[in-house]
């Protein structure tokens, strides 16, 4: 039986509405995709053509949360390739042939105002809860450089650290990066744009939950692309979901029973947006205590 891989409910529905983005398909081992299709694809690359569509697939949406994902499961291995030299040039390269949008993303992602305007509407966000409490010891799961931790924040702590295993070393020399951290050992952890990536978001959002001291923070945050009407598309198959590198999609109904099936207390849920270039990049945010 399914089980819905953010709350763990049982209760989820599978619909035949999405296919594989060529750039997923040709980095992920997806069994289902013809290696006739991947041979042909690859040739339209090289010369320079847009190729968008590959193999359809079928999705799972949860009734109990709106948690929406691809059916299959993909392990960390399956993923790795995915994320072979993420957003370097020649990532960019191959995946802007593939999806000519990409541009845009990729651009914005590079730019300084980007992580100081998430920066900003985060500390904003988190301010009022966490301004007379002591925090120490913090790690920021996935942060990549640390370029994402508001610096208010950052002066809070007694240590910073940041589990990544990108290895790309940290931004600001207060901060550590650490693949061993002991359990029960964090005031606060913090997961930022990493669920939507994750095979199984309610397992990592576990394990990261034992590194936390009781009475401890979990802040999670991921992009919101999901509305209940494009999840009743899916569910009738009138909608057709794409599989690219966010292979995980949110409501807030699911970061809310995601952390309360890890263990946790929510004591905070939004639906947010970061702005830059006058460009909103909406984002549902989620602070819980353990
Ligand atoms: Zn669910």
């Amino acid at each position: 039986m399914d089980q819905c891989r953010a709350c763990g409910s049982d209760w989820v529905q599978v619909s035949r509405t999405a296919h594989y983005a060529t750039f997923f398909a040709l980095r992920v081992p997806v069994h289902r995709i013809d290696p006739d299709y991947i041979r042909v694809a690859r040739y339209l690359t090289e010369t320079g053509a847009a190729v968008m569509v590959a193999d359809s697939t079928t999705m799972s949406v949860c009734a109990q949360c709106h948690f929406m994902a691809p059916r299959k499961c993909f392990s960390t291995e399956d993923l790795q390739g995915l994320y072979d030299g993420y957003r370097g040039p020649a990532y960019n390269r191959d995946r802007i042939a593939l999806e000519p949008t990409y541009g845009a993303v990729a651009a914005a992602m590079d730019d300084d105002r980007y992580a100081s305007a998430r920066r900003d509407a985060l500390w904003e966000w988190l301010r009022p809860a966490l301004e007379d409490v002591t925090i120490d010891r913090a790690c920021d799961f996935g942060g990549a450089d640390g370029r994402f931790i508001p610096l208010e924040l950052l002066e809070r702590c007694g240590e910073f650290l940041i589990e990544e295993v990108s290895g790309v070393p940290p931004i600001d020399p207060r901060i550590k990066q650490t693949a061993d951290i002991p359990d029960g050992s964090l005031d606060m952890a913090l997961c930022m744009h990493v669920l939507e990536h994750v095979g199984h978001p309610l397992q990592y959002v576990r394990r990261m939950v034992t590194k936390v001291a009781a009475g401890g923070f979990v802040y999670v945050e991921v992009p919101a692309e999901t509305t209940i009407d494009r999840l009743r598309g899916v569910r009738a198959g009138s909608e057709i979901v794409t599989i690219h590198e966010h292979i995980n999609g949110f409501m807030t109904r699911s970061l809310d029973r995601m952390m309360q099936a890890a263990g946790l207390e929510v004591i905070g849920i939004a639906d947010g947006v970061v702005r830059m270039n006058e460009v909103d990049h909406p984002v549902l945010r989620c602070l819980a205590r353990r």
